[in-house]
């Protein structure tokens, strides 16, 4: 450690508490052992420390002398991480630190994911913890559980538990700057009812309908860059091929809540005589979707293919299949609302070295600019009833709103 220490830059405070937590295997819904050792560390070094029901840990840091009177600001961050590892590599995420390198300028682990998101967030708060040299008002530091699959732990935080009147998240992107705003997120359920038939009826073909090549994308960074939404383009092309009387076994896309989905399959059963027909069909609305995309989506492939699949699931009947297209291709995606003129640049922050007289100035001026979201709030208000009444329109059960949470 001390040897990676000199190749890396200061302050090295923030390294060596990065390094203490990657020691730990903190993967999502793994994350009780370094909550507790959270716990363990605040309290070591004389700070209230305390693990919630939802896993989440608050650390409650004094204010340095004659700065008591200063409002409470927290610090938050996640624990957990996203795990991923070479596909030779013998790490196993569940017993095994993380074993870091440098590479160039970088600091990287040893063939797997490094879980700088957000363990280096949580290690910049753990240092207030350890520095008493460094000059604060009172903080509360909180990290979050299992943010990574649905902002767990943020969604189960109880009211109360906060006292700070300001948070400053430390989950970002982007070097010297802060960005003044809100994000949230939410999961909802809808259960639609299928019928299916009993058995394929005569003279169908099973055709599989692939659809591939997509940026993906992370919704939070992402989307106002309008990359292709894999199953809203797929659903919109075999809406197009309607006529031709398919029925739909299965539409299988996305890999993470958080994830535009890149890839999507669809299986389905055509009348064999208009099998050439719906190929056509689907190819003609790909060719026009394509320029559509062509500038963010170049290398959008659609591939329509008979297949004999034994596994597949039976067909849904025509109603049921009508139901189905109609509700995923009228589900909302991408950006739906933004402040006139597109989203705000970032808040730029002086570095340290420079002067930093002109910062309050300029941050009471990003707050200022966050009036112009109220409609963007109106929006999200609308979305959350939009996901119920299109549930109801496709015969389904209304979907509760099942979570809602700071940050993706
Ligand atoms: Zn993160």
């Amino acid at each position: 450690m001390e040897a990676l220490l000199t190749q890396l830059p200061e302050p090295h405070s923030i390294w060596q508490q990065f390094h203490a937590i990657s020691q730990i295997p903190r993967g999502s819904h793994n994350t009780e052992h370094i909550a507790d050792w959270l716990v363990n560390f605040g309290r070591e070094h004389g700070c209230e420390a305390q693990k919630d029901a939802a896993g989440n840990v608050v650390i409650r840091v004094p204010a340095s002398a004659g700065k008591e009177d200063k409002p409470i600001v927290c610090l938050q961050g996640h624990m957990d991480m996203v795990c991923e590892k070479a596909t030779d590599s013998a790490h196993n995420f569940a017993t095994d630190p993380i074993q870091w390198r440098i590479v160039g300028e970088h600091l990287m682990a040893n063939n797997t994911t490094l879980g700088a998101d957000n363990g280096i967030g949580v290690a910049a708060a753990m240092v207030f913890v350890v520095d008493r040299s460094l000059v604060h008002g009172p903080l509360e530091l909180l990290f979050t559980a299992d943010e990574e699959v649905g902002l767990i732990g943020a969604a189960g935080l109880g009211t109360g538990v906060l006292k700070a009147q300001y948070l400053i998240n430390c989950d970002s992107e982007e070097e010297h700057a802060i960005c003044v705003g809100c994000a949230g997120g939410f999961v909802s359920k809808a259960k639609i009812p299928l019928t299916r038939l009993e058995a394929v009826p005569a003279n169908m073909t099973l055709m599989h309908v692939h659809l591939t090549g997509l940026r993906g994308g992370h919704s939070g960074v992402d989307i106002h860059k309008e990359f292709g939404n894999g199953i809203k383009l797929l659903v919109r092309m075999l809406k197009h091929a309607q006529q031709q009387e398919f029925l739909l076994s299965s539409i299988k896309g996305g890999s993470a809540h958080n994830a535009i989905p890149r890839e999507v399959h669809a299986m389905v059963y055509v009348p064999t005589p208009r099998v050439a027909e719906f190929t056509e069909s689907l190819q003609r609305i790909a060719g026009a979707i394509g320029k559509e995309y062509a500038t963010v989506e170049p290398h959008m492939v659609l591939n329509v293919t008979p297949t004999d699949s034994a596994e597949q699931m039976a067909p849904c009947d025509r109603l049921s299949t009508v139901r189905a297209i109609n509700f995923l291709n009228t589900i909302p995606s991408g950006v739906l609302r933004s402040r006139a003129g597109g989203l705000p640049s970032p808040l730029t922050v002086v570095p340290p070295s420079a002067t930093t007289s002109t910062a309050p100035c300029r941050f009471a001026q990003a707050v200022r600019h966050l009036r112009p979201f109220l409609p963007v709030e109106a929006a999200s208000a609308h979305v959350l009833q939009l996901g119920p009444f299109l549930c109801e329109l496709a015969g389904g059960t209304r979907a509760p709103r099942s979570a809602t949470a700071a940050r993706c």
